[in-house]
């Protein structure tokens, strides 16, 4: 009611937070394309797993589609930060088409990891989370029977591989750093002559969202994930406070949270996956300053410098 006293809260953001490289890369090509080339670009799947800047980017010109075939030959074409199936920029080939890739130079890094394993004649194991378009993305780079998906420890176990078998793995750039440890573990334990990756294939902007959510969960009542939820590394966000004991909320926009959520806290913590823009996060905050006189407070645990070059195709 007007004149009531808001209660205070302490709002604690993570830093860093937020887009990654790969994410801003992935969208500038998209925005660079529509100025080359004119509207309508179409686009692979959904650029990055956030629908407020599918629905930006969709106002300025691109088409959304699932599968190449749904895109007409003489328009462009971009594919999605989480990579494709080898296939796909073959059939762009095929059929002439102008084709930008966006895949993220990170994820483009396990691919060609992927090919020199399977030239080397080694089973590939591949820890990652089934049906994710990098998951299918990072299969499709080598031929059917040559790869194998592992989703958790249990599945360790099950493998049909021996101890004589050449055997190698990688992993998806957006996974729980703490779950795969252990499925690492599993694997190296069950077979010692597996090859490691040359460099941990979970990417910084992953390990570093995930650290700092760590750093600042314990002090936090609740942790606000602002993330789509078929963000992989959102929903790594909220497992990493969940698993320590905090609870925590993945919500898309401001305008999904509850003010009872709320009721009786002292702290909230607010971070956002690797797809979610700024401008989402400040709309939370003010959307709790509405309610609560906050205290807000940034929990740094790191600076973020990387930037990726875009397609030759677009700065030439
Ligand atoms: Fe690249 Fe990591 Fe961002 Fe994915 S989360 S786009 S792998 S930097």
């Amino acid at each position: 009611a007007a004149g009531q006293r808001k209660l205070p809260l302490t709002v604690l953001i993570a830093a860093p937070r937020g887009f990654c490289a790969g994410v801003d890369r992935a969208i500038e090509i998209v925005e660079r394309a529509l100025e080359r080339y004119g509207a309508p670009v179409y686009v692979r799947h959904e650029i990055v797993h956030n629908r407020f800047v599918v629905d930006g980017l969709r106002a300025k010109g691109a088409i959304f589609v699932e599968e190449l075939d749904e895109v007409p030959a003489d328009a462009p074409v971009v594919f999605s930060a989480h990579g494709v199936p080898k296939s796909v920029p073959a059939e762009a080939e095929r059929r002439e088409m102008i084709y930008l890739d966006a895949t993220c130079p990170l994820v483009s890094k396990v691919h060609r990891q992927a090919e020199r394993q399977i030239e080397k004649g080694q089973h590939i194991l591949f820890i990652g989370h089934d049906g994710h378009p990098e998951v299918i993305g990072t299969m499709g780079q080598v031929p059917e029977g040559h790869i194998t998906l592992v989703e958790t420890v249990e599945d360790v176990a099950r493998l049909p591989f021996t101890q004589d078998d050449e055997l190698s793995f990688l992993t998806q750039t957006t996974l729980s750093v703490d779950d795969t440890a252990e499925i690492v573990a599993a694997l190296m334990a069950r077979y010692p002559q597996i090859v490691a990756p040359k460099a941990e294939d979970i990417c910084y902007a992953t390990s570093n969202r995930q650290a700092a959510v760590k750093a600042m969960a314990g002090s936090c009542d609740l942790l606000l994930v602002i993330g789509a939820p078929n963000s992989s590394n959102s929903l790594r966000l909220v497992e990493v406070a969940e698993r320590m004991g905090t609870d925590a909320r993945l919500i898309q926009r401001a305008s999904e949270i509850d003010p009872a959520w709320l009721d009786g806290l002292g702290t909230v913590g607010v971070t956002a996956g690797a797809s979610a823009p700024e401008v989402l996060v400040r709309e939370v905050i003010d959307r709790l300053a509405e309610w609560r006189a906050i205290d807000e407070q940034t929990v740094v645990t790191t600076e973020e410098k990387m930037v990726f070059k875009l397609p030759r195709q677009l700065t030439e």
